[in-house]
């Protein structure tokens, strides 16, 4: 039976970033009607994860708004790592703070973190286009970082922000070119705020996007459906596990809301599929 696994993200300091890129509603230069805050509590942290595991939950994401880590922010994710890793069991703990060193990622990694997110978001022609403040090498820097220090990549990135079909490939090679152990795939959700106004992929050019991601990452890997999913796949989740997708977010994203954890394991067991329960897919 194949299995699928489940990721929850936590929005830990939220909305409050400098940066231009023109699909994020954490920017302050757009004005989104979002919650912002900075610094949640440790404790708030801990009993979300605890929520997130008891919800079939195995990759847990720490996720700060901001170009990149400063001390303040290396310090906060490596206390909010050791605290879960102490009250939690079996939770594979993401960090995704931006711009990274490896040294802050190593810090990262010593004060348990075991993986790091940092997503190259578009194409290199394309990402000009979409952010301004810092440029796509920056981004792949940061991942060939994560590699280097040990740490599991999570590289990812977005579809629908205006870039043509031949974007999405370049965007998909790059990626694959990173040998990220999961990659998460997001479909822009429009928000009137944004610069970006509209979505430009539809549900057979997200199957497309799916089916493509998963021949060229290689079957061992995790290949996640995240933002977007609820617009996109609506009732034909089947198409997109048929099409390589092997795990999902649970429960609410950065500043949209998801389906409810329990709907979605109802959905996977209607459909035959079983929650995963250790981070090595085996019938993926
Ligand atoms: S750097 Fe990250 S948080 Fe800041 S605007 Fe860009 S995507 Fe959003």
């Amino acid at each position: 039976m194949k299995e699928i696994f489940l990721c929850a993200i936590n929005n830990i300091l939220s909305g409050t970033c400098q940066e231009d890129c023109k699909f994020c509603t954490q920017s302050v230069r757009y004005h989104a009607d979002i919650k912002r805050y900075t610094y949640k509590s440790i404790d708030q942290i801990v009993s979300e994860a605890v929520l997130a595991k008891e919800n079939g939950a195995l990759g847990y994401c720490l996720v700060t708004a901001g170009k990149g880590l400063d001390d303040k922010k290396v310090d906060y994710v490596a206390r909010a790592a050791q605290a879960i890793k102490v009250e939690v069991e079996g939770l594979n703990l993401i960090a995704c703070n931006g711009t990274a060193t490896k040294e802050q990622l190593t810090y990262l990694k010593d004060h348990g973190i075991d993986s790091y997110n940092h997503n190259l978001e578009t194409s290199e022609r394309y990402y000009a286009e979409i952010c301004q403040t810092h440029a796509w090498s920056e981004r792949y820097e940061t991942c060939e970082n994560v590699r280097s220090v040990g740490l599991a990549l999570c590289s990812g990135g977005i579809f629908g922000m205006g870039e043509t079909a031949e974007d999405r490939d370049s965007l998909l090679t790059s990626i694959a070119s990173l040998s990220p152990e999961s990659t998460p795939l997001n479909f822009y959700h429009p928000n009137p705020a944004l610069p970006i106004k509209t979505r430009n992929i539809e549900f057979d050019e997200a199957l497309e996007v799916i089916k493509k991601a998963r021949m060229l990452l290689g079957e061992d890997k995790l290949l996640m459906v995240a933002g977007g999913r609820e617009l996109l796949f609506n009732n034909k989740e089947h198409n997109m596990f048929d099409a390589g997708a092997n795990a999902i977010v649970i429960g609410d994203y950065l500043t949209t809301d998801g389906m409810s954890p329990s709907k979605d394991r109802h959905m996977l067991e209607k459909l035959g599929y079983k929650v995963a329960t250790s981070c090595h897919p085996t019938d993926a």
